[in-house]
């Protein structure tokens, strides 16, 4: 067989970008088990591939290959086998199958929504390979079926999250903002992260304000304010439970990064920097200090899955 995410006719390709929360406002857990979250989400350029081509009806298969792919599950509990399932539940049970490849880049629950990322570049490619009658609306309501994060992960850019953080409304954002991202060895369980939250914030608000701060750095295109307003009402736990983060982020900021948080519920840190140049020295400086798994560079807002054309 040939590689299977080269240009080959058979197979349609997508690119799925990660994502960092700019801003995380985490509300009382709800009786249903939701956090209300009042979240600002950028779309980092940091991408998992996806490809899918034809299986026989009914028939779904992952084969995960790239980093930490011996991390992911490959069989019906893989986000990218679900979301292909759905789709044919939906228009075609008996007619519609896939075999799926999926090249990870984005770190394994490292709180950049990685699995949500391929959900949603599964949802775009299939509906391309089965030549499915889908309104780009159709497919960010199958992406909230599968996690509150597909439904951003297939819109992309910047985006305010309410709800669950899948009520998005786009948010306008002047720039190119330059990252840094400190990855880590060990994954983080974003449910023990939310856990973990609710042990330290008892008296957590019912009702959340907007993060004014993020939205009005953004409009402005103002890195050095935006760096300052960064927010994650996460970070305390996640760094409860790896103690390792405070001293990630603290080194970055003694390093010049103008911002430095845990994303998502961790525990990738991100760190904003000035400009390109000062990204690329931050992440010289970072990885010599031997703190994190890996360093990247990356830049946002970058869309969310696209195909691939070329
Ligand atoms: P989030 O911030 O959305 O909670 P995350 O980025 O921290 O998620 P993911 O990389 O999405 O974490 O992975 C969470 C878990 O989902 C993993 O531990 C893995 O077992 C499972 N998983 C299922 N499908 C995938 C996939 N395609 N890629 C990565 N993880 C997957």
């Amino acid at each position: 067989m040939a590689t299977p995410l080269a240009p080959e006719p058979d197979w349609i390709r997508v690119r799925a970008s990660g994502k960092i929360n700019l801003a995380l406002r985490v509300g009382a857990v709800r009786p249903t088990g939701y956090h209300p979250l009042a979240t600002v989400f950028q779309s980092v350029s940091l991408f998992d591939e996806i490809a899918v081509r034809w299986s026989e009806p009914g028939r779904f298969s992952v084969t995960v290959v790239g980093e930490q792919a011996d991390q992911v599950p490959c069989d019906d509990r893989n986000l990218a086998v679900r979301a292909a399932r759905l789709l044919a539940e939906h228009y075609g049970p008996n007619r519609l199958g896939a075999e799926i490849v999926v090249r990870k880049t984005i770190p394994v629950a490292g709180g950049m929504a990685g699995g949500s990322a391929d959900a949603a570049g599964t949802l775009l490619a299939c509906s391309v390979l089965w030549d499915l009658d889908t309104t780009p609306d159709d497919l960010r309501t199958f992406g909230a079926m599968l996690g509150a994060d597909v439904p951003f992960q297939l819109m992309g850019g910047t985006a305010l999250g309410t709800g669950r953080g899948d009520e998005l409304m786009p948010v306008l954002s002047r720039g190119t903002y330059h990252w840094v991202l400190a990855l880590s060895e060990d994954e983080l369980p974003t449910p023990a992260v939310f856990r973990r939250f609710d042990e330290l914030n008892p008296d957590a608000p019912a009702e959340l304000p907007l993060p004014t701060g993020v939205l009005n750095a953004l409009v402005a295109g103002d890195a050095a304010a935006l760096g300052a307003a960064l927010v994650n009402d996460l970070q305390p736990a996640a760094a409860a439970m790896r103690p390792g983060l405070v001293r990630i982020l603290q080194t970055g900021t003694e390093l010049g990064a103008l911002g430095a948080i845990v994303s998502g519920a961790g525990p990738t840190c991100a760190f904003l920097a000035a400009n390109e140049a000062a990204a690329v020295d931050l992440s010289v400086q970072l990885s010599s200090q031997g703190l994190c798994r890996a360093v990247r560079r990356v830049m946002g807002p970058v869309p969310g899955a696209r195909l691939i054309t070329a």
